[in-house]
């Protein structure tokens, strides 16, 4: 069975959880990701849409299995420039936006200058505004502050920033002594690093692939669209990406979270309980769940006209799309169970 090299984890993760990607500015994570693909000897291609998608020969030709992580994370982008030289946001995917009162963040011109920002609320001086307690922190309500000496619109368009610029918050990245890593954007760069600790293993240990096997690294999930352009030849396609916690969910943050059903049905009836069979056989930590407000990659590739059969597994996150947190054990577990799946 492979280890889990924590140290390596550590260094990886750093890197690619600190490399801003919300959805529809992925380039240069996916790039980096790159990167460490090729250093492990692996043949990989950037798609037209942005994603990676490596290609590995196995030990049986006859069939093509698939596995992925989304790159792409939540984010924000500028709605217009608001007349005292503040910026209005519109959301790219779904962050719970109470959560992003307060945080730093970086405003990317189409010009390539970075500015640096507070997000805060509308109401945001207790001083000044009756409503600082209480007014919604729903978008509209909240807007970026830039650290700039801007005071008009116009001062603001002298900088390059225009509508549609991409802005990102701190994934305020950490690894506890206790195991947990507490950042932003779990979901789902914990798999993206997964799958690279996987192809690092394989590659210093020269193992095959038990089939043919492609490893995407998509984009445009958090939009629902991400794993639509996988290759129309695989047969199964087992997506990594974040377990649910909370309520009646089994899903914690020390276990792989194997998904039987979530907002596009039930997955795969024969291939989820083979990857059920597969954590017992290996004695892992893992929980079978129905995630309730949930859609996958797999629903992507299904709504794409692929026929193949698909199933869902991950480290369990909490508080998902605001301050999430998981354990380095859940991780462990994940990277074990694909382990056995792809390898052996
Ligand atoms: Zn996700």
């Amino acid at each position: 069975m492979i280890n889990f090299d924590l140290d390596y984890f550590k260094k990886v993760a750093q890197d690619i959880f600190t490399c801003d990607s919300p959805t529809g500015y992925t380039q240069n994570v996916i790039e980096l990701v790159k990167k460490y693909v090729d250093s492990f000897g692996y043949e990989s291609r950037i798609m037209n849409n942005g994603a990676l998608e490596v290609t590995i020969k196995g030990e049986d030709e006859t069939k093509t299995v698939a596995t992925s992580a989304h790159c792409d994370t939540l984010g924000l982008m500028v709605r217009s420039i608001k007349g005292d030289g503040h910026l209005a946001l519109t959301k790219l995917g779904g962050p719970i936006t109470p959560t992003l009162d307060g945080e730093y963040c970086k405003v990317y011109t189409r010009d390539g200058k970075t500015y640096t920002g507070t997000i805060l609320s509308t109401s945001a001086a207790t001083h000044v505004y009756p409503d600082a307690n209480t007014k919604s922190r729903d978008i509209d309500n909240l807007e970026v502050r830039l650290d700039e000496l801007v005071h008009t619109k116009d001062d603001v368009a002298k900088l390059g920033i225009q509508n549609g610029d991409i802005v990102c918050y701190d994934p305020k990245f950490e690894v506890t002594p206790s195991g947990f890593l507490k950042t932003r954007f779990i979901d789902d760069k914990a798999s993206a690093v997964v799958l690279l600790m996987l192809l690092k293993y394989t590659s210093e240990n020269k193992l095959k692939f038990k089939y043919n096997t492609k490893i995407y690294f998509v984009v445009y999930e958090e939009v629902g669209h991400g794993a639509s352009m996988v290759d129309k030849n695989i047969s199964e396609f087992v997506t990594l990406d974040m377990g649910c916690v909370g309520l009646d969910l089994a899903g914690n943050e020390e276990a792989v979270s194997i998904c039987a059903k979530d907002s596009g049905g039930p997955y795969d009836y024969e291939l989820t309980t083979r990857l059920i069979n597969m954590a017992k056989d290996n004695n892992l930590n893992y929980t079978v769940d129905i995630f309730p407000f949930y859609g996958s990659d797999i629903g992507a590739a299904s709504r794409a006209g692929v026929d193949f059969k698909g199933a869902l597994i991950g480290t369990g996150v909490s508080a998902s799309h605001g301050m999430e947190r998981t354990h380095i054990k859940g991780i462990e577990n994940t990277l074990k169970i694909i382990y056995a799946y792809l390898v052996k």
